[in-house]
């Protein structure tokens, strides 16, 4: 059977990228490896808009962010995680297992973050070591304003930190421009290669903490990332296969990517409507990663999801924590066109309408193209 792999992260991979994972493993401190290195760190840092190159580990996303309060957070410094999903939570057990002092506005699961709130919340805590947020909750579909609350940050003193594992390459994120402190993100998910790399771009002022554990200490990592070095073996397969993938992104550009996922959220939300489906994610052009759909009464999403996969191949996820067995999410992630986003919704029609689920049928595919082609971002 075909498979078609529509999931928030992992993401499909171009073929281009998938034949480099399978060249000759190179040796990392040679000739055959520092110049794939060297190009691939200069894609990354101008995909993060950022002067600084970022660091880069072989790690999951998870790892990157773990290393951002390793790094800047010291044991009861106090650390505000603005909180409105799966992975804002993560935040939160992350600077908890660090021993921060760990202050939470924990929004209901869907809701936009306000960075009034935020602001709100530090001048009544007089101030916080850090502030870390979550761009694009890949658990709700919402993808918030990180320039707001970043700038909410820097107003009180803070370091803003942003996990932009689903976001980066998505939507716009302008690390240097927006003042972000900590930016971190993943290989899987915007970027196109599979899962096993991480990055963290970190502003000078970020320097100079003493790291808490040693494989993730930054001044270790960037002294021998000057010198096209890597403190530990890195993942050299994934590093060849990236720099493929950013090649690849960079040379429709930055802009053309973020356009597609527009209209790509837009299709993919005209055309679960159209088949009479409520959505989870906002209805508008902010939630351009991830399409939440409500499922109908009676039906369980974890049966849909189960049902899309061993009759047509196609991989939908589920909803995480409250929302879970209520919510599908078709992820438009990276590698991604609107037959994808076709293809999912004709499968969510067959096995909606196979639960016994009243929906409308034969308009959401044709919905879903109309709206991709006609309008412009
Ligand atoms: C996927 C994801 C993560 C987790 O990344 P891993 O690579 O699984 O560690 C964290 N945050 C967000 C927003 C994500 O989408």
């Amino acid at each position: 059977m075909k498979r078609h792999l529509f999931t928030p992260g992992p993401t499909p991979v171009p073929p281009q990228v998938l034949a480099a994972l399978a060249e000759p493993i190179v040796h990392h401190r040679s000739p055959d490896y520092r110049p794939i290195f060297r190009n691939c760190l200069d894609r990354l840092t101008a995909v993060f808009r950022t002067a600084r190159e970022p660091l880069m580990f072989t790690a999951s996303g998870t790892g990157a962010m773990e290393s951002a309060v390793a790094n800047i957070a010291r044991p009861g410094d106090r650390v505000v995680v603005v909180s409105a999903g799966n992975f804002g939570q993560r935040w939160v057990q992350i600077a908890q297992a660090f021993e921060c002092d760990v202050d939470v506005i924990d929004y209901e699961w869907g809701e936009m973050p306000a960075a009034e709130d935020l602001a709100a919340r530090l001048r009544e805590l007089g101030g916080a070591k850090a502030v870390l947020v979550t761009h694009s909750e890949t658990s709700t579909g919402v993808v918030a304003d990180v320039r707001a609350l970043a700038a909410a940050a820097a107003e009180a003193g803070a370091f803003s930190v942003v996990d932009a594992i689903s976001s980066l390459g998505a939507v716009p994120l302008e690390t240097d421009e927006w003042g972000i402190d900590v930016v971190v993100a993943g290989s899987q998910k915007a970027l196109m290669t599979p899962p096993g790399l991480a990055f963290a771009a970190t502003s000078h002022a970020t320097d100079g903490g003493r790291a808490r554990g040693y494989y993730f200490d930054w001044a270790r990592n960037r002294k021998a990332q000057e010198k096209l070095d890597a403190a530990f073996t890195p993942a050299v397969s994934l590093v060849v296969a990236l720099d493929v993938a950013l090649g690849l992104l960079l040379e429709d550009g930055l802009e053309a990517a973020f356009d597609r996922h527009v209209r790509l959220g837009r299709a993919c939300r005209e055309g679960a409507k159209a088949m009479g489906l409520e959505l989870f994610s906002p209805d508008d052009d902010s939630s351009a990663v991830v399409t939440a759909v409500k499922m109908p009464d009676g039906v369980e999403a974890g049966e849909v999801v189960l049902s899309l996969r061993d009759r047509f191949g196609i991989t939908l996820a589920g909803g995480q924590g409250p929302i879970k067995g209520k919510i599908v999410r078709i992820g438009h992630i990276g590698w991604f066109d609107v037959f994808d986003i076709a293809t999912a919704l004709a499968g969510l029609e067959l096995a909606l309408s196979e639960a016994g689920a009243e929906i409308e049928r034969g308009v959401a595919v044709s919905r879903a193209l109309e709206t991709y082609e006609h309008t412009a971002v």
